[in-house]
């Protein structure tokens, strides 16, 4: 009886837990301090309870921080980071409640004095330094301190941003970050890979970064690079396959936050990718929607990743590929009453639409954007070659009598039946709520271009230009924004 009770309440747990991650947002979760010291600091909670070992490094010194990450994680130590003349006191205390034992300091006196070094001795801390005269010698020597490998990764020490999007690999892979510039590569760097008898090299971002000349002294080389920021972090998650399971994103411009949440990626294996401080770029998004990535961890504040950005990350159309068909165009006015062309109130709706999507997160493409005119079988080809994930034809109705009036939501079920009938019921309820018209439902019909497009696919039909009622309500800039509002909510929920 007892074991059934608990079953019992086991289920029960389990049907609430269920639930509601079956219809829910993305999770997100912020990591942040007042300052890169409580940030790191934070991060560093994240992944350890306590840590024996920490790696410091200077406010400002980011190519020390950047080779340092592979390292850190060697030693199973968080990245943390301080002032230069006297130990910040964020960094102080989160050294007590990590109940740090050791740290390793990266960098020469002119980023980490010995006044902080002698601030935690008197912690009862113990104090190693590791620097060398220039970033290329201290990312050798401390190369030199991690664990023989066949492997090393080749970057430029003044882009940060494509080393950070790296680190968490080559932290995984325990491989070293060695750096060199746009010129070429440096004689301590050339010795290091010859000593150490590396077989292979991989060298992140473009030719701009590391020239070719560079390239190719280096061991079996393989680059891997990208036109952005964005898309060099996104493609090192594709190439090398990285846990998407919670991706860490930080600002692709905030350096110091980026380590340290690279850091912590690299203690948990996950994929780590960049945004700006507004918006999801492109690249990013893509990555998201192909990865079909639903958890994020993001690293910073709000002056660094804002309220929006993490709304696009928490809306479950983030990164979806959405095709949107403003019915008719050019010659072809669809249906006319009441002083409107129906082609002109689907092109207005699609776009509005669109903005209301773009802004969500979601990657988009239209049919048209203007008065032009393509044939059915073009709108179809047009959403096959988007490769969207839904295609969604926006239309008004007619009828010879002006009193059939509401709104209304097709599919068909050639193709994706389920997902198309899904999509549907989202939309429709959300677009009569906006309109606050008389709700027609959802119904059947093999429309050509929801017929013969092969993903999830809904047939818009906003309402009656025919209709005295309903054509007030599509004059109405108010109405049609509400409109795109809620079509807009409706395919987010379809994607939850
Ligand atoms: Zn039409």
């Amino acid at each position: 009886m007892r074991a059934f009770i608990k079953m019992l309440f086991i289920s029960i747990v389990a049907l609430f837990v269920f639930i509601p991650s079956a219809l829910a947002d993305n999770s997100v979760t912020r990591v942040d301090g007042k300052t890169r010291y409580s940030t790191a600091v934070n991060a560093a909670k994240k992944g350890w309870t306590t840590a024996n070992t920490v790696v410091l490094v200077g406010k400002t010194a980011y190519a020390d921080a950047l080779s340092s990450v592979p390292f850190a994680k060697q030693k199973d130590a968080p990245v943390l980071y301080t002032n230069k003349d006297n130990l910040s006191p964020e960094t102080k205390s989160g050294l007590k409640s990590l109940k740090t034992k050791k740290v390793i300091i990266i960098g020469g006196q002119s980023n980490i004095s010995n006044k902080v070094a002698n601030q935690l001795k008197s912690m009862g801390i113990s104090v190693s330094r590791i620097a060398g005269k220039t970033r290329y010698d201290t990312a050798t020597l401390i190369a030199k301190q991690m664990k023989i490998t066949n492997v090393a990764i080749v970057a430029n020490g003044f882009a940060y941003a494509d080393t950070v999007a790296i680190s968490p690999y080559a932290a995984k892979m325990g491989y070293p970050i060695l750096l060199t510039n746009s010129k070429g590569l440096q004689s301590v760097t050339a010795s290091y890979l010859k000593n150490r008898g590396i077989k292979q090299t991989i060298v992140i971002g473009g030719e701009s970064r590391v020239n070719k000349a560079t390239f190719n002294k280096l061991p079996s080389p393989t680059r891997v690079g990208g036109a952005t920021r964005y898309d060099t972090a996104a493609n090192v998650v594709r190439k090398y396959n990285m846990s998407t399971n919670n991706t860490f994103i930080s600002n692709g411009f905030a350096y110091a936050d980026s380590v340290s949440g690279a850091s912590l990626a690299a203690k948990q294996g996950k994929a780590f990718i960049f945004t700006n401080d507004k918006s999801l770029p492109t690249p990013t998004r893509k990555i998201i929607g192909e990865k079909k990535i639903t958890r994020f961890s993001a690293i910073g504040g709000t002056t660094v990743i804002s309220s929006n950005v993490l709304s696009q990350l928490k809306n479950p159309v983030v990164g979806k590929k959405v095709f949107i068909d403003p019915g008719h165009g050019a010659h072809d006015a669809g249906a006319i009453g009441y002083g409107l062309l129906e082609k002109n109130v689907n092109l207005d709706v699609s776009k509005r639409l669109n903005s209301k999507l773009i802004n969500a997160g979601a990657l988009t493409s239209l049919s048209r954007t203007k008065d032009t005119y393509d044939t059915l079988e073009q709108r179809v080809i047009k959403g096959a070659n988007a490769k969207a994930d839904i295609f969604i034809s926006v239309h008004a109705n007619s009828n010879d009598n002006s009193s059939a009036n509401g709104t209304e939501t097709y599919y068909d079920k050639t193709y994706a039946a389920t997902n198309s009938l899904k999509l549907a019921q989202n939309i429709q309820p959300k677009m009569v709520s906006a309109l606050g018209t008389r709700d027609r439902g959802v119904k059947i019909a093999g429309f050509y271009v929801i017929k013969k497009s092969k993903m999830p696919s809904v047939l818009l039909e906003t309402g009656f230009v025919s209709s005295p009622v309903d054509s007030n309500i599509l004059k109405s800039a108010t109405y049609k924004d509400r409109l795109a509002s809620g079509i807009a909510s409706g395919v987010s929920g379809y994607f939850k």
